[in-house]
């Protein structure tokens, strides 16, 4: 199979109730990590790509290990998508490079801007075989170049969505329901504390989701900002000389409730990143004389694969729907 839009994964996700995870990717081996899982459990998966992953990377590489992975895994279907596209021009980069779909963030733009421009990705990316996301309304947090203070997040107003989609024609929506970005998602003040002091987040607004939901029968809804920050992997980068304190995350029980409803794609970036470094920091506190980077990257491989094994299986509901 070579590589897909998500056009044919959301249809389906979304009449069977789980989500595709988009799992962002940088180099190699979070690529066979994401991809070696979702191949084992025969799950769709959108590999998805940054404007700083493909600085730090370039696009041709990306691109072809991408493809790679494609070859590697014959038999379910792997969408390579731009993460946070922020003008027309990157889009079509990316489209013309072999992307099969694109994100446009003008969230932080007026709604009138939002529109026109959304719209014009949508044109070229539908004249050349690719799909699109939009967004409205915006979210706290830090990933790479998008930075929103907490507190300057705003939710998606529902009764703007139909006109949005209508007028763009965008393929999906991605929605601000207080998912945030990064590992720091939320500050004191927005928590509690739960008995081991571990901070416990605001939840989600499920009822913006519905509103939207009811606004957009049949339409994908996509969650940014849904890493987990799983507290072993934070523990582990504590224990090892790290320094991460009150790193939290999207409790996973309310992700897969957003599963089952419209939402189709669920972001994560923010777990592979903590899988990968708790594990290589481990390896190296604990094999101090070890020089060769396969040594460390491989159960730091290993650990991603774990990691979106256990996203696919227990979180996203996309186990065996390939
Ligand atoms: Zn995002």
């Amino acid at each position: 199979m070579a590589l897909v839009t998500t056009t044919e994964m959301f249809k389906k996700a979304y009449n069977g109730g789980y989500a595709v995870g988009a799992f962002n990717v940088n180099n190699m081996e979070i690529v066979q990590g994401i991809t070696e899982a979702a191949g084992e459990l025969n799950s769709p998966v959108i590999l998805q790509v940054s404007k700083g992953a493909r600085a730090y990377a370039n696009h041709q590489y990306l691109v072809k290990m991408v493809e790679a992975a494609v070859i590697n895994n014959p038999d379910i279907p792997i969408a390579l998508h731009l993460d946070h596209g922020d003008s027309f021009e990157l889009c079509k980069s990316c489209i013309d490079g072999g992307f099969t779909s694109v994100m446009i963030d003008l969230s932080s733009k007026s709604f009138a801007e939002n529109i026109e421009g959304t719209r014009a990705v949508v044109e070229y990316a539908h004249e050349h075989g690719a799909v699109v996301e939009a967004e409205l309304g915006t979210l706290a947090g830090v990933e790479d170049e998008v930075c929103v203070e907490a507190g300057n997040e705003s939710y998606t107003r529902p009764e703007e969505v139909e006109e949005f989609v209508d007028k763009t024609g965008c393929d999906s929506l991605a929605i601000a329901i207080g998912t945030s970005h990064g590992a720091y998602k939320f500050t004191a003040a927005q928590c509690t504390r739960n008995e081991d002091g571990i901070l416990v987040p605001p939840p989600l607004r499920f009822d913006v989701l519905e509103e939207c939901i009811k606004r957009l029968p049949g339409f994908p809804i996509v969650l940014h900002g849904s890493s987990s920050v799983p507290q072993e992997f934070v523990k582990i980068v504590n224990q090892y000389g790290g320094n991460m304190p009150d790193a939290i995350g999207i409790p996973e029980a309310e992700l897969r409730h957003a599963a089952e409803l419209a939402v189709c794609k669920i972001n994560i970036d923010s777990d592979i990143r903590l899988a990968m470094t708790a594990n290589i920091r481990k390896y190296m506190a604990e094999n101090p004389s070890h020089f060769d980077p396969r040594q460390y990257l491989k159960p730091a491989r290993q650990a991603v694969k774990d990691m979106v094994a256990h996203k696919i299986t227990n979180v996203l509901g996309s186990a065996g729907k390939a």
